[in-house]
């Protein structure tokens, strides 16, 4: 699962699909994140990405990772854009040192050349790092992707920006998607009206078809099920009543493109969905694609 903490970033990415800036200001307060981490322990979850925006923003970012350290999770993996390696080098030093004390706690840099605003040179931040004595003993769980292998989804702010990021995108952007995968791939699988929110995390954590589509909990708690802006509200980690309608989970999303795989199952689903809840009309989970541009 993911957790956002922040949204604000350093950057403005044409290709952003949680539409984060300098100028958002969305932050999760720690209460909230000890009732998200509360939620995710009781789930099949075995590792948290904690995101944003850019994660390291955050004023308690080392508090937050401790906290999650602490938890059962196997893997607490901070998502960053690497800024932090060379603009706030106490920071680095910090998070350096609870790496060194907590083995579960990751992190992973993306920064692609081209396409993030102020993208930081892998091999030139690596010699940097090699030159502190603390960075071999962690070294081997820190990732840096320089590379987006399978392009960039046309969801978020990547939406507005289809023709900067044309070679990223890899999906054809003229054919009929379904809106939401996981909505459908949910929802053929019940067989009733009411279905409870770790039901469904769990049913995601074991059968999405996409590394795309996890579950996330947005700054005020407020739980998607999949890592875009867009995606619909579901649920909020403060709510005590676990119960969530399906219709809830079919009004996901409404911007969500989907991969060639997802496509070439879809069928599938949809034949089972339509089996199971024939009184739902499912022509209104399609859109053209091509008019969004
Ligand atoms: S660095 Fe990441 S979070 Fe920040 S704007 Fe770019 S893609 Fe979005």
């Amino acid at each position: 699962m993911t957790i956002r903490i922040i949204n604000k970033c350093q950057n403005r990415c044409l290709h952003c699909m949680q539409d984060s800036s300098p100028d958002r200001n969305e932050i999760m307060p720690f209460e909230t994140f000890k009732k998200s981490l509360e939620f995710i322990n009781q789930t099949l979850s075995i590792n948290i990405n904690i995101s944003g925006g850019e994660a390291t923003l955050h004023p308690e970012i080392l508090l937050f990772l401790n906290e999650a350290c602490k938890s059962k999770q196997k893997a607490v993996i901070l998502v960053s854009n690497g800024l932090f390696l060379k603009d706030n080098l106490m920071l680095r030093d910090n998070i350096f040192y609870l790496m060194q004390e907590n083995k579960n706690l990751y992190i992973q840099i993306t920064s692609v050349k081209g396409i993030y605003n102020n993208y930081i040179d892998k091999d030139e931040i690596q010699n940097d790092l090699n030159e502190l004595s603390i960075y071999k003993n962690i070294k081997d769980r820190i990732n840096f992707f320089d590379k987006l292998e399978n392009g960039v989804l046309p969801i978020g702010r990547a939406k507005q920006n289809l023709k900067q990021i044309e070679k990223f995108t890899f999906i054809d952007i003229n054919r009929k998607s379904p809106k939401c995968f996981n909505a459908y791939n949910i929802m053929a699988s019940l067989d009733t009206k009411e279905v409870d929110i770790f039901f469904v995390v769990n049913y995601l954590k074991t059968n999405s078809k996409t590394s795309l589509c996890v579950p996330m909990i947005k700054e005020n708690g407020d739980m998607v099920f999949g890592e875009y802006e867009d995606c619909n509200i579901v649920w909020n980690v403060h709510t005590a009543n676990k119960s969530i309608v399906p219709e809830k989970i079919l009004g996901a999303c409404g911007s969500c493109y989907t991969n060639k795989t997802q496509l070439d199952n879809v069928n599938t689903y949809l034949s089972r969905f339509r089996d199971k809840h024939n009184k739902i009309d499912t022509s209104i989970y399609f859109k053209e694609t091509s008019k969004i541009s």
